[in-house]
């Protein structure tokens, strides 16, 4: 190729550069976050290719998410000016055995165009082969066997190599039921995701000579994420590499957060075993973050027994201290973070004003990187380098271009001189990342309705989410019955036998008659046009549509009649069948609820949980036709595709990645940790689960804020929350504890004080947050209401459902009633006459403090 530029040789520290220039033999480079090992690996892949080591196809390279796989492609070709792109063998574990297993697919009984299956696929034959076995399905769920089989494929454990002993589930039939499942496969020609790996270990195992020949040539073996991998993944590496020896791994035990998939983080610590001789390189110096963050990263990791130890530095400024909030639940935290954000592009924040960033460049500097790495296109100025860029809509992604190309916009447009520092953030640079996919919900319902531009890695976004547009358009059918897109989702849904044909009929129908869809069904129901399980399965889904569609309109019901435990109305105000219960009563009555609990594959659960959200989303709205409305108008401003945008993500999918600004919510005990690695025994969920924040908090450069919330509903209760015991690991010293704004009263108290533990609370009680005028203002309001009641110890109650909470006379508001007065205490329960609805008596801890 092209002379390469030397440029990434220069860029490295004294312990990245030996780690690169050790060409030769095993190297293991453990080190913690954002110490450069991602950036040391891709700086030896071009050192393979420019000092002539290797061609880029005799490299292997393995990444852990496709993403990162080309993001490190894009890297190398910036380097090597072009050369990476010949590189077939970079990629995930997963894309470089597919691409070898097409090869030598006859070696274990599959033809070269074998399919992949999915994890629904892998279900449903597994749940033919335990019916064919005659085992009860009810008793022994296929999931649960593709658990079992999952594990023992990511042990590269075929059924020969099991004992009888290994299938003590199942009727001691585990390993007959599995070896069935891989007769199956092969009669189909298919593979799952763990048949990828096993069979190219097999393969290597079973083939010398095949395997002599990869080793000749894939020459240099690199391996990013180290730490992650799995028995099989290992085995398949230790094959490969088992010749020529040349093979270097990078990772983090602080960061092996893939335990629950079958990843041993013992994989790492054995290398110097498993390759004598091997070079060990620690690095730790940490380029990424600020002090603050970093010290809140390894005060919190520090928390785990089982780990080797490091110690991280950084000479960057200080910076921002971490920030801590608290607030009062799960909408709230959403709805701050969504102004945050926008103070921080708008640069109406401190933090935008105050922003140093140490690592940028003027532009003049930044052009001559550029102009060093060989992107200049041509221009011979900043200026120009603009337009072309600009001009060619490029998709030049990296990250300081971007840079460069706000500031040249911002300084151009504004006519300012160039300077050195860049102080607005930009969507770009700005990521939230939670614990659990269903709390994306309530961050993108807020951004959507600000208008603030967002993706969400990792899967589609809520709105989009197939139970979310069935349940959707059950409502738009209730509420607009001629809707017949919406009709058409769901006729069918769940199956009711209406098929393609039964559906042909019905349009027929409806273009004959010029009625609507749901017209249409009803004559074909009636008129016996529709046979057998169709008929009556549309007979009774148009009389349920009919009898939800009245509900909705009318919705009144006459007081007096009430059980005293249920809120009472006042005459002529609308029932108490909300449109929340109507809602449910819709999803459980069509069947659509127990649909998803009856499906047995492993996205079911999420799927429910999405719907709780969705139920969860209608509180803001007044009935059902404006939430519709609202999600319609919304969706539809979200049409545009470019742009910069806030990125939505799991900590799982945050991996390796880092953003100027870091939003990590719902720091909760039951969320974060989860209740899973709670209920656990023994503390290996826990550590890793520790080692997810760790993961999160070392993801942020500049500022890292860390919420929890009061309240927040889980499977459709509310549910006083407990500030995650990470919370507590935090360093009081680096962490600038922020007064919630607005509404809260008592409940501020016992959020700060509840969830942390009294030596922490005691700490932070010196902090400013502690002394402001607003605070101290709280605090007498909690003096007079009395205190939140310990509970289990360490811990404080966060919600006062205490009766002494309220007093009659105070002024109170309800998420779904607005404000109100307490007339009447009763042990938890409160008479309330609100504004605009009249009296009610509902459950005190659904209730918070109005300030006025
Ligand atoms: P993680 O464990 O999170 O995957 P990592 O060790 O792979 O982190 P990198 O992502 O390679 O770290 O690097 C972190 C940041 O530090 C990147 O922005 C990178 O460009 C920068 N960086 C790494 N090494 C240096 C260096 N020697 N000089 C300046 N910046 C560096
Ligand atoms: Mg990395």
């Amino acid at each position: 190729g092209a002379q390469a530029n030397a440029d990434y040789l220069s860029g490295l520290n004294a312990a990245q550069r030996e780690a690169v220039e050790t060409l030769d033999g095993p190297v293991l480079m453990l080190a913690g976050a954002g110490t450069g090992k991602t950036k040391a690996l891709t700086a030896r892949i071009a050192h393979l290719m420019s000092t002539g080591r290797a061609r880029p196809n005799e490299i292997l390279a393995v990444t852990f998410t496709n993403k990162a796989a080309r993001e490190m492609k894009t890297r190398v070709e910036g380097i090597t000016a072009g050369e990476g792109a010949g590189m077939q063998w970079l990629g995930t574990f997963h894309a470089i055995c597919v691409k070898m297993l097409r090869r030598h697919a006859e070696l274990v009984g599959l033809k070269s165009n074998f399919t992949i299956l999915d994890t629904d696929d892998q279900i449903r034959l597994l749940k033919q082969v335990i019916s064919a076995a005659n085992i009860d399905e009810k008793r022994w769920p296929a999931r649960q066997l593709a658990g079992i089989i999952d594990g023992w494929k990511n042990r590269a454990l075929t059924p020969a190599q099991l004992g009888k002993s290994d299938g003590a589930a199942f009727n001691d039939r585990g390993v007959q039921l599995y070896a069935q499942y891989q007769e199956r496969l092969k009669a189909l020609n298919a593979a799952d995701f763990g048949d990828l790996l096993l069979h190219m270990v097999t393969i290597f195992q079973t083939h010398p000579d095949l395997l002599e020949q990869y080793r000749r040539w894939l020459r240099y073996i690199l391996v990013d994420e180290y730490q992650d991998t799995n028995v099989a993944q290992y085995l398949w590496l230790r094959l490969l590499a088992g010749g020529h020896r040349n093979i270097c791994c990078v990772g983090d035990d602080d960061q092996s957060i893939y335990g629950w998939r079958g990843a041993e983080v013992g994989n790492i610590l054995r290398f110097e075993k498993d390759f004598p001789g091997a070079k060990v390189v620690r690095l730790e110096q940490n380029y990424r973050s600020t002090p603050h963050i970093l010290a809140a990263a390894s005060s919190v990791i520090a928390g785990n027994k089982d780990r080797l130890g490091k110690e991280l530095w950084t000479d960057a400024e200080d910076g921002e201290k971490v920030r801590l909030i608290g607030h009062w639940d799960g909408e709230e935290e959403a709805r701050w973070v969504g102004e945050e954000i926008e103070a921080m592009v708008s640069g109406t924040s401190k933090y935008a004003k105050n922003r140093r960033n140490p690592r940028s460049k003027s532009i003049e500097q930044e052009f001559e990187r550029l102009a060093k790495a060989g992107k200049l296109r041509g221009a011979a100025t900043p200026e120009q380098l603009f337009g072309i860029l600009k001009a060619q809509n490029s998709p030049f992604a990296e990250f300081k271009t971007r840079k460069l190309m706000w500031e040249l916009t911002e300084r151009r447009e504004n006519d300012l001189p160039l300077a050195p520092a860049f102080q607005k953030f930009s969507e770009e640079e700005i990521a939230i990342m939670v614990r659990a996919s269903h709390q994306m919900r309530s961050f993108e319902d807020r951004f959507l309705s600000i208008g603030l531009p967002y993706r969400v890695i990792g899967g589609p976004r809520f709105y989009e989410r197939m139970e979310i547009r069935d349940a959707m358009a059950y409502f738009r059918v209730v509420i607009s019955p001629d809707d017949d897109l919406a009709f058409e989702r769901i006729v069918n849904v769940p199956k009711r036998g209406v098929g393609d044909k039964a559906m042909q009929g019905i349009q027929v129908i409806a273009r004959q008659n010029g009625v609507s869809l749901k017209e249409a069904a009803r004559i074909a129901a009636d008129e016996g046009v529709l046979k057998g399980k169709a008929r009556t399965g549309v007979a009774e889904l148009i009389a349920a549509l009919d009898r939800w569609s009245s509900m909705a309109v009318q919705q009144i019901r006459f007081p007096g009649v009430d059980d005293e435990d249920e809120v009472i109305e006042a005459e002529g105000q609308r029932s108490e069948l909300s449109h929340i219960e109507l809602a449910e009563k819709i999803l459980d009555e069509s069947g659509y609820t127990t649909m998803w609990q009856n499906d047995k594959t492993p996205e079911a659960p999420g799927r429910l949980e999405n719907l709780k959200e969705l139920v969860k989303a209608l509180e803001q709205f007044e009935n059902l036709g404006g939430f519709l409305e609202h999600v319609s108008l919304i969706m539809d401003n979200e049409s545009e595709e470019h742009g910069a945008k806030v990125t939505i993500m799991t900590l799982h999918g945050a991996k390796g990645l880092e953003f100027p600004v870091v939003f990590l919510p719902g720091w909760e005990e039951g969320l974060f940790p989860s209740q899973r690695s709670m209920d656990e025994s023994g503390l290996k969920g826990l550590e890793e689960e520790r080692r997810l924040a760790y993961v999160g908090i070392t993801r942020a450069e500049e500022v890292c804020t860390i919420s929890f919330a009061a309240n927040r509903r889980v499977y459709g209760q509310w549910q006083s929350q407990l500030a995650s015991r990470f919370v507590d690991e935090l360093p009081v010293d680096h962490v600038e504890v922020l007064t919630p704004p607005g509404l809260y009263g008592s409940q501020t108290r016992g959020m700060f004080g509840g969830g942390m533990s009294a030596s922490f609370e005691e700490k932070v009680s010196r902090a400013d947050a502690y002394n402001s005028p607003g605070w101290r203002r709280m605090q007498e309001r909690s003096g007079q209401r009395g205190m939140a009641q310990p509970k289990e110890g360490r811990h404080v109650v966060i919600d006062a459902t205490a009766t002494s909470s309220f007093t009659e006379g105070e002024r109170v508001f309800h998420v779904k009633f607005g404000y109100g007065e307490v007339m009447e205490i009763e042990g938890d329960k409160l008479t309330i006459e609100f504004d605009h609805s009249g009296p009610k008596k509902l459950v005190a801890s659904f209730v918070k403090p109005a300030n006025k």
